[in-house]
């Protein structure tokens, strides 16, 4: 399989071109066309893989195929990771894979940065929230972002934010969604922990493993 494949928006497929990836990893030849389709995904990943790009790829696809973001729109998608530093990093790949789309806004919400910076980036309108649980669920409940227009939702290194005690707060997240989304968790390891917060919170998702 190539990104051509793929049927992507073209200017996506242009920064692809431009990031110079010529073929999809394994990791990205076996879950984006199940995230493509719409389906749920439980991917077993490390970093190194290409994982990011896996799931960035068909959340902006998913993004661009939606009425254009206006001030004060809450995300269409949001991605979940454990540290700042794994935040910053996905935030990066996001940039760069939707550089050529016009008035995409991304956002990162994470701990120990400015977060009056943060509530008017949230308040003006965004595409994309990348974010740590704690930070996001902070701006959540000071209403300076909402879970309403949220339909595409990515738990980045799941094991690891549970070793980190993020639970709770993804359970709060998960629970208050639309009705109507589609996610995609993405593990290095899958313990039963893990196998049960996608069987809460997953849709029939399939498995990939690299
Ligand atoms: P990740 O596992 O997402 O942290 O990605 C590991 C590295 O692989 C990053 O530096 C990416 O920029 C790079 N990468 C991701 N996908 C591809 C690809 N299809 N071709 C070449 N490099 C890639």
């Amino acid at each position: 399989e190539s990104f051509t494949d793929m049927c992507l928006h073209p200017s996506i497929m242009k920064d692809i071109e431009f990031h110079e990836y010529t073929r999809p990893t394994s990791i990205q030849a076996q879950a984006m066309p199940v995230a493509l389709s719409g389906r749920d995904l439980l991917g077993c990943a490390e970093t190194g893989s290409g994982k990011t790009a896996a799931f960035t790829i068909p959340m902006i696809q998913h993004c661009v195929a939606q009425t254009p973001v206006g001030r004060g729109d809450g995300p269409l998608a949001l991605v979940l990771a454990p540290t700042r530093e794994l935040a910053q990093q996905i935030e990066k790949e996001v940039k760069a894979l939707s550089r050529s789309l016009d008035s995409f806004k991304t956002a990162i919400v994470v701990g120990g940065t400015n977060i009056a910076e943060q509530r008017s980036e949230l308040r003006g309108g965004v595409s994309i929230v990348v974010a740590t649980p704690g930070r996001f669920l902070d701006h959540l409940q000071q209403g300076n972002t909402s879970l309403s227009r949220v339909s595409f939702v990515i738990l980045d290194e799941a094991d690891r934010m549970l070793d980190m005690g993020f639970e709770p707060q993804i359970r709060e997240v998960m629970q208050n969604l639309p009705d109507k989304h589609q996610t995609l968790l993405f593990s290095a390891t899958m313990p039963v922990e893990i196998e049960a917060l996608a069987q809460g919170y997953l849709t029939d998702p399939v498995q990939v493993k690299v």
